[in-house]
């Protein structure tokens, strides 16, 4: 496992941030770590990486136990931080050199990691001159710049515009072909745009942990259909594979389908054998961000 987290617990003074977390990513997977502000992201990643430190439970990253063997793990993972702390009177190389020579890393890398985030024209530009976009490509060359086979990322794509955020992006789906990555982000549609699975975290725990093949798949219908008049609630769950029926408004249903046929003629039909009129009929699909919605509400 290129990721494995046992039982991680944290708490700050009697506030408990995390609440008994576990899951484990295999090598390769790009993972979204997705949940509300305040959910517990960061702190997760921090224990993660080894800046500080769990009250309980543990952490493997390469199998290497993240307590006992801290400085071996480290040399395993690259870590954008959020808010990506960077000197800005420093200049792109100037700034890599400095990390390299701190982490001991030939120089040679850096050129190789320049050339890989997109930076090779800015590289003699001081930060301070960078969009935003283009300081979140020096802080993901800085956290490559050891090699590291794990790349863990908190939330590297908030405050971008939209042309920055799909270049970062294509740029963490690029690193993704390489690495092991987990990115956090607050925003579903990131973790579509990017992600083979989703863990899906809300006040310090973990409400769902699952493939993105798998949720879409197990989609849900639900579709919204107005009648000319008011009927019973045991009336309309005759309709076959009727889960939920929601009286939303009068004459107004709300119907939850388990299943992924188009259940729109089921319901017309039933009106028609009813002598109903259908005066509105709509498919409304539930996607990855409503039931992010409801998870988190
Ligand atoms: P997220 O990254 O998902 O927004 P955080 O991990 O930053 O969430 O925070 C989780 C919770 O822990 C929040 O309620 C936050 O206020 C609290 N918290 C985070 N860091 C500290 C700290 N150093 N001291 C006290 N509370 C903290
Ligand atoms: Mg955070």
């Amino acid at each position: 496992m290129s990721i494995e987290v046992k039982n991680i617990s944290k708490r700050y003074g009697s506030q408990l941030a995390l609440d008994n977390v576990s899951f484990s990513i295999k090598e390769g997977e790009i993972v979204g770590f997705l949940g509300p502000n305040g959910a517990g992201k960061s702190t997760m990643m921090k224990i993660l990486t080894g800046y500080i430190q769990a009250s309980e439970g543990e952490v493997f990253v390469n199998d290497l136990n993240l307590h006992i063997s801290k400085n071996e793990a480290q040399k395993n993972i690259g870590y954008l931080p959020e808010h990506n702390p960077l000197y800005l009177d420093m200049y792109v190389k100037e700034y890599l050199l400095f990390n390299a020579r701190i982490h001991k890393i030939p120089k040679s890398n850096i050129e190789k990691i320049i050339d890989k985030v997109g930076l090779t024209n800015e590289s003699h530009k001081k930060i301070s001159q960078l969009s935003k976009g283009y300081r979140q490509r020096v802080g993901l060359a800085a956290s490559l710049l050891h090699n590291p086979n794990v790349v863990i990322l908190d939330e590297p794509t908030t405050g971008l515009d939209p042309n920055q955020l799909l270049e970062i992006r294509n740029l963490i789906k690029e690193i993704g072909k390489e690495k092991t990555v987990l990115f956090s982000t607050h925003i579903m549609q990131e973790v579509e745009a990017v992600c083979d699975r989703v863990i899906i975290i809300n006040k310090g725990k973990i409400i769902a942990d699952e493939l993105l093949k798998d949720l879409k798949e197990n989609q849900e219908q639900l579709i919204e259909v107005e009648f000319d008049f008011k009927i019973e609630k045991q009336f309309i769950e005759k309709i076959p594979n009727l889960k939920i029926a929601n009286n939303s408004y009068d004459t107004t249903w709300e119907l939850t389908f388990s299943t992924k046929v188009d259940m729109r003629s089921a319901v017309f039909d039933f009106a028609k054998d009813n002598g109903l009129k259908t005066l509105k009929l709509n498919a409304k699909n539930k996607n990855l961000e409503s039931l992010f919605r409801e998870l988190t509400t």
